[in-house]
């Protein structure tokens, strides 16, 4: 393998992004809000706590089972902005156009971004458009940049966990990942699975209302469960153990996994949220996510354990716990 050229798999979430990130970007644009790797940055600006984000958006098909490219942009962003607790303050979107993409789709899809962001309560104030030659990209691509504001008191960081802490999630996983990968051509199983794209900060808002003592979250998107409370793991110095039989994964998941020989902790997510929280408060936690929007399949997947410190690790119901990495290599380019 070279090392001096791009692969798809340095854009997937796994070990080879953040090889890549540490590398080039941390290094390149080195200050302390960036060093903190969190899902937005956070900068104290008249009083105010401030988090900013920005994801762009590549996925193919432009439009899945679920979801398109339009209503995927506006709930990422708002979803890294609430993985830090933030609110939602406004958005920016950029389109980059491919020379004879049809109208009617730019339309639909942002139609799309501005339903999800209607239902997140926030607004695109800005925006860029670009159109390059026929070939120099696919159909559309998309970036957002969230502003959002932090509630006063939370602080909510991937380095927060503590031993004592359970993990929660509030639904299946795996859903986004395996919808894209089903409704690319070629894959004509037929298994009904819907992107689970959607917002949420309202079900944040409602654990913060609730009076949780949130420590750490993240939304599971490229690389899975696995590569997020990997993140987690690493940034807290402690050993996160998920218990397999509580994970939530659809029977259509785990068949369309089984199929294409995908580990269901590896596929991405875009309307799931990783909440870890000392282990007294999870009867809290999970009434309110499942009284929130999106929190019904809400369960307890794991703990925080103290060592050793950086791992993940599956407990099943017999033998040993298996240690689970990030995803390295490239199963899935451009899920998102
Ligand atoms: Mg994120």
């Amino acid at each position: 393998m070279s090392d001096d050229v791009i692969l798809l798999s340095h854009g997937a979430g796994g070990q080879l992004m953040a090889e890549l990130i540490d590398a080039v970007f941390v290094r390149g644009f080195d200050n302390p809000v960036l060093r903190a790797r969190e899902d937005s940055g956070v900068i104290e600006l008249a009083g105010k706590r401030i988090a900013l984000t920005t994801d762009s958006f590549v996925v193919t098909p432009v439009v899945f089972p679920g979801g398109d490219i339009g209503k995927l942009a506006a709930c990422g962003t708002v979803n890294d902005l609430a993985a830090v607790g933030a609110e939602p303050v406004a958005l920016a979107a950029s389109f980059i156009l491919e020379e004879g993409l049809g109208q009617s789709l730019l339309r639909r899809c942002v139609a799309s971004l501005r339903a999800a962001a209607d239902e997140a309560d926030v607004r695109v104030i800005t925006g860029d458009t670009k159109v390059v030659p026929r070939g120099s990209a696919d159909e559309l691509f998309v970036t957002t940049t969230g502003l959002g504001l932090v509630p006063e008191g939370v602080r909510i960081s991937a380095a927060n966990a503590r031993p004592g802490d359970v993990v929660l999630i509030n639904g299946g996983i795996a859903e986004h990942g395996m919808a894209v990968l089903c409704a690319r051509e070629g894959m004509d199983f037929d298994l009904d699975i819907g992107s689970d794209c959607a917002p949420l900060n309202r079900l944040v808002a409602a654990l913060i209302t609730a009076g949780c003592d949130l420590h750490a979250l993240r939304d599971p998107t490229r690389g899975g469960v696995a590569a997020a409370l990997n993140e987690i793991a690493q940034q807290s110095g402690v050993c996160i153990e998920l218990r397999e039989e509580a994970l939530p994964i659809a029977p259509a998941v785990r068949t369309a996994c089984e199929l294409l020989g995908l580990d269901p902790l590896q596929v991405a997510n875009e309307g799931k949220m990783l909440v870890i929280l000392p282990e007294p408060q999870a009867e809290r936690a999970l009434a309110a996510m499942r009284a929130a929007p999106y929190g019904a399949g809400a369960a307890v997947i794991g703990r925080v354990l103290e060592g050793p410190a950086g791992r993940v690790q599956l407990r099943t119901t017999v033998g040993p716990a298996r240690i689970i990495d990030r995803p390295v290599g490239e199963p899935m380019p451009r899920i998102c």
